[in-house]
């Protein structure tokens, strides 16, 4: 007997003649997440079987595995040899450990699925001889086809793989099959969950932090980081870029109208960023914005901002409402840190009326009326880096 953790995947099987290449993907980000737990790797017909990881460990590689973009469910399971009665001893042997959790009131189904189709039994037959089985040994259960509580899998291909857990994975393709984009990453609730999302559709991430010494904290740097780290969990390694803000913002508020300065700041952002992510060999931007949340998040805001850079920028968020934004941070794990009351260097200085319907015309204006050139030149050259795994 043997435990392995059965791994089904998602859309690649779409991919035509590219799905080797997506495959090959995925088993790699599978054994980085591994890492440390010397897994054995194989494909096989659609599925993917990880070996050699210790019983205690299991819990741990699961865990892991679920966060893997790609994965659509895991299953730990045990491996026999497919001869009926130890097929029957093992999934009796695993009902016993299950009842001692869940308690003996429970109703179940077998599942059988055969993909030899050489075997003894056909699926039908091993739904009901395995059924009879189980309720010989455990009188109190009950069968329910529908909402079985316990659903008890039996697989048969080259061994016989048992279990009756399938533990919903991150979906999604593999990160790193679709390219890379720089993440503009804030202390936010938003913007980790637009860079979850974006590398949840294969792209690898860099990030870009803007802070504002001293106007705000190095703990607010740290926060950035730590949210970089939660989303590396799932995006495998960032190379975040922080970069000091404190000039240009400075100048944009001394030197340009109020009511323009979170504007002209988000174009600046955004023309820094891409600087960035084209030495970085990124080709998008990501950013955390959704439609109308705040005044710098309008049509006419966003249509100003996309003017200050020619790459496409991914807003993942736009559609959503804050409460499910809020829901998918909930759920990757990064809203108890993005809610850590730290300034953000876009709070620092917020116009009392921002302009709502800025005119792109009158924002170019303001914008070239100062030299933000060697500014700009300054905060790249100061530019820190950090590789976040
Ligand atoms: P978030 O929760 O992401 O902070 P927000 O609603 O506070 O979002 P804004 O502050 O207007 O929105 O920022 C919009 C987007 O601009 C953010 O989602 C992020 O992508 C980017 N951004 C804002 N501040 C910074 C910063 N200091 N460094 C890098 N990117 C930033
Ligand atoms: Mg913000």
């Amino acid at each position: 007997m043997e435990q392995v953790l059965l791994v089904r995947y998602t859309e690649i099987h779409l991919k035509g003649l590219n799905r080797p290449y997506f495959e090959r993907a995925l088993v790699d980000n599978m054994k980085r997440a591994l890492r440390g737990m010397s897994p054995k790797i194989e494909r096989e017909h659609g599925r993917i079987y990880v070996r050699n990881i210790s019983e205690e460990s299991f819990p741990e590689a699961t865990d892991r595995l679920t966060r893997v973009f790609g994965i659509h469910s895991v299953s730990p399971a045990v491996a026999v040899e497919k001869d009926w009665e130890t097929v029957v001893a093992a999934a009796l042997d695993l009902m016993e450990k299950r009842l001692d959790e869940t308690g003996r009131d429970v109703s179940f189904k077998v599942l059988a699925r055969r993909s030899d189709k050489h075997y003894i039994y056909n699926s039908d037959t091993i739904n009901k001889e395995l059924g009879g089985r189980v309720l010989d040994r455990f009188p109190e259960l009950h069968v329910d086809v529908h909402k079985p509580q316990i659903k008890l899998s039996v697989e048969i291909r080259d061994m016989a793989y048992i279990y009756c857990d399938e533990i919903p994975g991150a979906n999604g393709m593999p990160t790193g099959t679709a390219g890379k984009a720089s993440l503009l990453i804030s202390g936010g609730i938003d913007s980790p969950v637009a860079g979850y999302m974006m590398a949840k559709r294969g792209l690898t991430l860099s990030a870009v932090h803007f802070y504002s010494y001293p106007y705000t904290s190095e703990r607010a740097r740290d926060k950035v980081v730590e949210l970089t780290k939660l989303v590396s969990r799932y995006a495998g390694e960032i190379r975040l870029h922080l970069v000091p803000f404190t000039d240009i913002q400075m100048t944009i508020y001394e030197k340009c109208p109020e009511k323009e300065t979170t504007v002209l700041m988000r174009r600046l952002m955004m023309k820094i960023a891409e600087r960035i992510a084209i030495s970085e060999g990124a080709q998008a931007l990501i950013t955390g914005e959704s439609l109308g949340q705040v005044a710098s998040q309008t049509l006419e805001a966003l249509c100003v901002t996309n003017d200050a850079v020619s790459m496409p920028v991914f807003r993942p968020l736009i559609g959503f409402d804050k409460d499910e934004i809020m829901d998918i941070a909930h759920r990757i794990g990064t809203y108890e840190t993005s809610i850590l009351p730290y300034e953000d260097c876009c709070t620092v200085f917020v116009p009392k009326h921002p302009v709502t319907k800025p005119k792109l015309e009158e924002l170019r204006a303001s914008e070239a009326a100062v030299d933000f050139t060697e500014m700009i030149e300054k905060a790249i050259e100061n530019t820190e880096l950090m590789v976040v795994k």
